[in-house]
């Protein structure tokens, strides 16, 4: 099967420039090397790539969509009929090389397409403060668990962490105070390498002799051996704020791994889950309960007190109150997340029906017949 540029972007043939703009940055960031995460994926990133560069020209869209279809349905450029896997990548970039007139221009790699994204994955973004790409340290996710009070109301919070800091003695640069420092002579200082990965696409990537820091040093720092990182145990403050709700995670902006030689960090992110609670039970930022009223409550009418995250209110139950009536109290739900406002409790009448009666109550209750 010949590679299909849709597929690749998991965008339909007829996806605007914008949709395939969003998909490939979405994939980018999901499949680039220098992400470092579990799916970080060189080939994939490549591929995607590929797809891009062609699907955002007009003109080269154009003949991939023309000679794209002839090639997948013709079994190959080679003529091989019915060869399954004849239509491999560079037997189309040959055949798309031609219809270019020449050259791989078909190809070229567009670093400002990707600009936002090395940026990202830099932390530096396109203008580092010391002219070098360090490799940055990766994200550190962590989870919390509230309880209910706790998610609806905020809380400060404290979190230890073991993780990668920069190392003092060195200051992160990984080399011993006092040490000589020379230029990297890979990167010519700057930190990095662009790769050609073929078809004339160059990646630019973290120099592997520096490490990204652009130059060598002759003795190595001795507290961390020259990654300028070193493990520490901090106790780190987080304002958990109102209304945050099961699986929502709060961002904290380089505080997770420190980079090695001086990169930047990446970012902490405090996932949050919420314990059930007994009483309420949340719903979007209402709070709903059951409250149990007598039979002759609910008949006659009467003045309970419902028990809230705020303290206890006096909910009027009209006469012929119905089981399963939900009344709504204004207010008492959970606060908007970064916002004003509060949502409502919901009571919700369950109406209790003795199980026992006493003469005397029988007698009363056959009397009314009702
Ligand atoms: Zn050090
Ligand atoms: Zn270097």
């Amino acid at each position: 099967m010949a590679k299909n540029y849709y597929d690749i972007l998991g965008v339909s043939k007829s996806a605007s420039k914008e949709e395939l703009k969003k998909a490939y940055y979405k994939l980018a960031h999901q499949y680039h090397p220098h992400k470092g995460g579990s799916s970080s994926d060189e080939g994939k990133m490549k591929e995607v790539n590929e797809a891009y560069q062609v699907l955002k020209d007009d003109q080269k869209r154009t003949q991939y969509d023309q000679f794209g279809s002839a090639f997948s349905g013709a079994g190959g450029f080679r003529g091989g009929q019915g060869a399954s896997g004849a239509g491999n990548f560079s037997d189309f970039a040959d055949m798309f090389r031609n219809a270019q007139g020449g050259g791989a221009q078909g190809f070229e790699f567009n670093v400002n397409d990707i600009g936002d994204i090395f940026g990202d994955f830099f932390g530096g973004g396109r203008s580092p403060s010391r002219g070098t790409r360090r490799a940055r340290g990766s994200d550190i996710e962590v989870d919390v668990t509230l309880s209910l009070r706790d998610a609806v109301f905020g809380k400060e919070h404290t979190l230890r962490l073991n993780k990668d800091a920069h190392c003092e003695r060195c200051s992160g640069e990984g080399a011993e105070p006092g040490s000589k420092v020379s230029t990297c002579g890979t990167c010519r200082g700057t930190g990095q390498v662009v790769r050609t990965v073929g078809f004339g696409i160059g990646f630019p990537s973290v120099c592997s002799e520096c490490g990204g820091a652009g130059k060598m040093v002759d003795q190595k720092c001795k507290d961390c051996g020259g990654d300028g990182i070193k493990k520490v145990t901090q106790d780190i403050n987080i304002k958990i704020p109102a209304g945050i709700d099961e699986g929502q995670a709060i961002k904290l902006t380089s505080q997770g791994a420190a980079g090695q030689k001086g990169g930047p960090a990446g970012d902490l992110y405090v996932r949050v889950h919420v314990q059930p609670d007994s009483r309420f039970d949340r719903q979007g930022y209402d709070l709903a309960l059951v409250q149990e009223v007598s039979f002759v409550q609910a008949a006659l009418g009467d003045k309970v007190e419902i028990e809230t995250l705020d303290g206890t209110v006096k909910l009027k139950i009209p006469e012929g109150t119905q089981p399963g009536k939900v009344f709504r109290v204004r207010d008492k739900g959970v606060p908007h997340l970064n916002d004003r406002g509060r949502g409502d409790l919901l009571v919700k009448i369950q109406v209790h029906v003795p199980s026992k009666l006493s003469k005397e109550q029988r007698k009363i209750l056959e009397d009314l017949d009702l």
